[in-house]
């Protein structure tokens, strides 16, 4: 499951940032999962659940933003959307596009209980 890996990678992320004397103060780790990553949200929650009791980070819980995907037509200037994930703009049919967001996913904020 491609979810349980990127698990592993924010945990390891978290233990990378976050000072080792404070792993067990973290209370809340932020993401925000774009609707074309390849993500599922439902999933990557569930085994962040799963795979944090093995970790010092047991009283962490994930939240997670999403985020909708959004182009930018370079030919008719308008911010626009599609339900396919693809660079086409829906007013003008162009594809001279740039994505703005809904493709990737960030870790926005690690919360510590002080
Ligand atoms: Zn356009």
């Amino acid at each position: 499951m491609h979810e349980l890996s990127v698990a592993q990678n924010i945990i390891d992320i978290v233990k990378d940032n976050v000072p080792v004397n404070n792993y067990t103060n973290v209370k809340k780790v932020l993401l925000e999962v774009g609707e074309f990553s390849g993500i599922v949200a439902d999933s990557l929650l569930f085994c962040f659940d799963a795979i944090k009791l093995e970790t010092p980070f047991k009283n962490a819980e994930m939240e997670i933003r999403n985020i909708p995907f959004k182009l930018f037509c370079n030919s008719c200037k308008s911010e626009t959307t599609n339900t396919f994930g693809i660079r086409l703009c829906d007013k003008c049919k162009g594809y001279d596009t740039n994505i703005i967001s809904g493709t990737d996913m960030k870790i926005i904020e690690v919360e510590l209980d002080s």
